[in-house]
């Protein structure tokens, strides 16, 4: 499978997913709070939000789920109309409180909250040059690095200016929700890995993950952050100003967020992600469409690309009838921990179940959006042919994952991928499918409306958009060209 952001059986998981505001009048630790439910398929370890008063910090941070973090007691506590949120997966540092974010910080500069969404490929190498200059870490994560290096800037510049210096220094992927004092700010990396996006709700302004946390509070998309882009709001909701401090070339906005990570109903860098997911779909049936009696999804995520590629086939005049074949278990959720590859084969039975009328001496082309170990799709082959399927085609919404990521996802090994060693046949045979067939890389930037050079396909094509030491780079993005273009702009 992988079946999308709720699932996490065999797929890739997500990073983490941040959130800042600014109000005008009210506390922003109930909006934050909304937001972080909104973004909670980004990360499930820890939640945490950070408001500042005027005079000082509140914070709380937690181990678990967002529901299970905060209590009404928690949030009256969190004080202040500005503040920033996290919801985290781990892809560096521990798996413990330490690492959990926002990561908050004194210094003789004023007070630092940080969340983070990726993943810096340079890290070590800047914690290395801040301890010898006499900073003290608390953590082995690459939040705590940006804090310190940003703090060290702000104690020689203004902050616009330090957080220039920070972005200079910093390589690999980030989307940053900072706030120093009561001001907040966000970032995104000048190659646009990560999303990130401005929305404006009744009193104020909100920067998060994805827009679907600012329609969860009412709120209106404005619009994408741009690559290196940073954006400041003003206090107490009145607007923000926009200064696009680096600039580079070429683009590496990561794919996968629009096949797999992102939720269906955000948008992301312009595009509806389920609309995506549908064209994905269409052009799957062009590519290999195959004509059976019925498609069907693995759910939840694999919906949108059998609907897209359902249509395209009914367009063509196949015979291919759309039908959902396999049911979910919604009670079995990312608590449930499956650590061991025996567990996680049980996992698939636990939570998902055929329906036989619609899957019994029937052909059947099952679409879901990625495969990375290959274990749960072969489960599901089986499952079905069990139940009386008398051929089972799988086709896959993305091309095959052959490398690691180093920029956020934790995607499993290069040893535990599937098609790391293996060709796409092989593949169909190791998961005993009729027929296999992924889409194409260049199927995957015409669906997103984008060209190839301006995305991330690190895992697929095993060329990576920075400096990776053993790895293959495919642009020379790892140093990026600075050019300070410090422009303030009104509700820009
Ligand atoms: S390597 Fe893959 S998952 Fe990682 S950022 Fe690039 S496209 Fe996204």
């Amino acid at each position: 499978m992988p079946t999308g952001p709720d699932e996490g059986f065999d797929g890739p998981t997500e990073k983490c997913g941040v959130v800042g505001t600014s109000l005008a009048d009210r506390s922003a630790a109930r909006p934050l709070y909304y937001s972080l439910y909104a973004l909670q398929h980004r990360g499930q370890e820890s939640a945490g939000i950070v408001t500042h008063d005027g005079f000082q910090q509140h914070s709380h941070v937690e181990m678990g789920l967002v529901g299970d973090a905060f209590d009404e007691d928690d949030i009256a506590g969190l004080n202040g109309s500005a503040g920033i949120g996290h919801v985290r997966y781990p892809t560096a540092g521990s798996v413990d409180k330490s690492c959990a974010q926002p990561f908050t910080v004194s210094f003789k500069s004023g007070s630092l909250a940080l969340s983070h969404n990726g993943n810096l490929v340079n890290s070590d190498e800047i914690r290395e040059e801040l301890a010898a200059q006499g900073h003290a870490f608390t953590s082995d994560g690459d939040t705590e690095v940006i804090a310190h290096d940003l703090a060290r800037n702000l104690l020689e510049e203004d902050l616009v200016r330090a957080v220039k210096r920070t972005m200079e220094r910093i390589h690999g992927s980030y989307s940053l929700t900072i706030m120093h004092d009561e001001t907040v700010l966000g970032v995104r990396d000048p190659a646009g890995n990560r999303p990130l996006v401005i929305g404006e709700v009744d009193d104020g302004y909100v920067i998060a993950s994805e827009s679907a946390a600012i329609d969860t509070i009412d709120g209106e998309l404005v619009r994408d952050v741009r690559p290196g882009e940073l954006v400041v709001l003003r206090p107490d909701g009145e607007g923000y100003d926009t200064y696009q401090l680096v600039e580079r070339e070429r683009t590496a906005h990561c794919f996968f967020e629009h096949v797999y990570f992102s939720r269906p109903d955000s948008v992301i860098d312009g595009g509806l992600v389920y609309e995506v997911r549908r064209e994905l779909g269409r052009k799957l049936w062009d590519e290999s469409g195959i004509d059976t009696d019925v498609v069907m999804p693995v759910p939840d995520s694999g919906r949108a690309f059998a609907s897209g590629y359902a249509e395209a086939a009914q367009e063509a005049d196949a015979g291919v009838e759309f039908a959902e074949g396999l049911m979910k278990n919604r009670y079995v959720g990312r608590t449930f921990i499956m650590p061991t590859q025996d567990e996680r084969e049980r996992a698939v039975r636990l939570k998902l179940n055929p329906i036989k009328s619609t899957v019994e001496g029937k052909t059947v082309t099952l679409i879901d959006d990625s495969i990375v170990r290959g274990t749960t799709s072969n489960q599901l082959v089986q499952l079905l042919k069990d139940c009386g399927a008398e051929e089972v085609h799988l086709r896959i919404g993305a091309p095959p994952i052959v490398a690691p990521c180093y920029l956020g996802i934790n995607m499993a090994t290069r040893e535990e991928l599937i098609a790391s060693d293996k060709t796409v046949e092989e593949i169909g045979e190791t998961i005993d499918a009729d027929s296999l067939q992924y889409l194409s890389t260049e199927a995957v930037a015409a669906a997103l409306d984008a060209d190839r050079a301006d995305l991330c396909m690190g895992c697929v094509t095993g060329e990576y958009p920075y400096d990776i030491e053993g790895e293959e780079t495919d642009r020379d993005v790892s140093r990026p060209v600075i050019e300070g273009s410090e422009t303030a702009s009104a509700d820009d």
